[in-house]
């Protein structure tokens, strides 16, 4: 039988798009090979960071490259033994540190941005789960006593119209007193909004969808076969009105199965959940450590870093466990026992910002949403079902699968 919809990948951009197209009236067929949510949704840092409207590719970066390749730990890494592959993602994401790509892809990132919170309000207002988006903003910390870095982050932040303020180390504590004393600086995002828990969020989704008609099927995708044909990898074909891809880091060998050579690759991420709390009320980035505390409903997550290791690499137990020691830097006496490490893919293009749109006559495509997945899934959503739907397309060309 012919399906309405078929989406590739139940992770928090695929249930976002399926919730989405169900407003939409359309029926919808969630396809994975793993439970609704339980990929890198499950595990992502809960944080919805509007705020964070710049592209990686910064030419600050340059001088950190060798410290890169050099330091195990250090927050950014390139595994040497995959260095060879990430080198053409690498070439194109130094071109995108030139000036006019820096702003052309600000100024997508930032549209997509500005509207993910108020996205999210809709679709989580739909759907009577509302609380699952706590909307307390978030705090950008600075450890040293030089105001000047932080008042040049501030005024970066402030061009881009980001909602945002300066807080002195009394100020910080009075509204987390958890924190230690060595914050001396902070920036409150009051934008932004955290979630207590981002695999509720998504099991949640799932289950409204459910309810809405919405079916799962547990299961492999080979390929694509032309268009609105997905072949699975026990042989079955399935057929479809539309097909969209949200498969996450994924995706680019089912992209490339119709012909499209999309440069994703994955920023792999480490997180520590300690079953403690904090005390703290929204998530706590560190300007100096370059990770995140997000208070969560089972505890403290501790996540953050970045590793470039490909898909296959095993992870590397360690980046989860440096973790804990700036954890305690800044909440002192934080309880570190029975802690659980986790490692998930960032679904990373080399300009920062995700495929969204038309892959053919019956494809769509959105993923690579790299450090912003669970940010910007419902806005996505609302712009790629709007294309889909309603052939407003326009606004998608930034996102555009052949652009590279
Ligand atoms: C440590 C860490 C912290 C993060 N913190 C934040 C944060 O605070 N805020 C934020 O906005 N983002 C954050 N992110 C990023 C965010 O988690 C991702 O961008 C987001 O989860 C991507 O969602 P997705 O649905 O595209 O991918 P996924 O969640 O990976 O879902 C893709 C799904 O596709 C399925 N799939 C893949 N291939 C196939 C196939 N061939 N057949 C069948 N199924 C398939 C997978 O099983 C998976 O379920 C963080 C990421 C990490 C690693």
């Amino acid at each position: 039988m012919k399906q309405d919809v078929v989406i590739i990948g139940a992770g928090v951009v695929g249930l976002a798009t399926a919730a989405q197209l169900q407003r939409l009236g359309r029926s919808v067929l969630l396809i994975d090979r793993d439970a609704p949510g339980a990929g890198t949704s499950s595990g992502n840092a809960g944080h919805f960071a509007t705020e964070q409207v710049f592209p990686l590719a910064d030419p600050a970066l340059l001088p950190k490259i060798p410290g890169m390749l050099l330091d195990p730990l250090g927050p950014f890494r390139i595994r040497l033994s995959y260095l060879w592959r990430a080198l053409p993602w690498f070439l194109r994401f130094l071109a995108n540190m030139r000036p006019a790509a820096r702003r052309r892809n600000t100024a997508a990132l930032r549209a997509l941005n500005e509207s993910s919170l108020s996205a999210w309000q809709r679709l989580l207002a739909g759907l009577e789960l509302g609380a699952h988006l706590v909307q307390e903003g978030s705090l950008l910390v600075f450890e040293r006593d030089d105001i000047q870095p932080v008042k040049r982050t501030l005024a970066h932040y402030q061009s881009q119209g980001v909602a945002c303020r300066y807080l002195d180390g009394d100020e910080v504590r009075a509204l987390e007193p958890a924190l230690s004393g060595q914050v001396r600086h902070a920036i409150w995002f009051t934008d932004t909004g955290h979630t207590p828990d981002p695999f509720a969020l998504s099991c949640a989704i799932w289950q409204q969808l459910q309810q809405g008609g919405a079916q799962y099927l547990q299961a492999e995708v080979a390929a694509l076969e032309g268009d609105g044909v997905v072949m699975l990898s026990d042989g079955q074909r399935i057929e479809a009105q539309q097909v969209v891809l949200c498969a996450g880091a994924f995706s680019r060998p089912l992209a490339a199965s119709v012909g499209h050579k999309v440069p994703l690759d994955t920023e792999r991420g480490y997180h520590l959940m300690l079953p403690a709390h904090s005390g703290l009320t929204r998530p706590v980035a560190s300007a100096d450590r370059s990770f995140i505390i997000t208070p969560m409903a089972g505890g403290t997550r501790l996540a953050g870093t970045v590793e470039f290791a490909g898909l296959e690499a095993p992870m590397d137990p360690r980046r989860a466990d440096i973790l804990l020691t700036h954890g305690q830097a800044l909440l002192p006496g934080l309880d570190g026992r029975d802690a659980v490490r986790w490692m998930g893919y960032r679904p990373s293009l080399p300009d920062s910002l995700p495929v969204v749109g038309r892959g053919g006559e019956r494809l769509w495509f959105n993923f690579g949403h790299q450090h912003l997945g669970l940010t910007q899934a419902a806005a996505s959503a609302d712009w790629l079902c709007a294309a889909m739907v309603q052939g407003q397309e326009a606004r998608l060309k930034p996102f555009a699968p052949d652009r590279f």
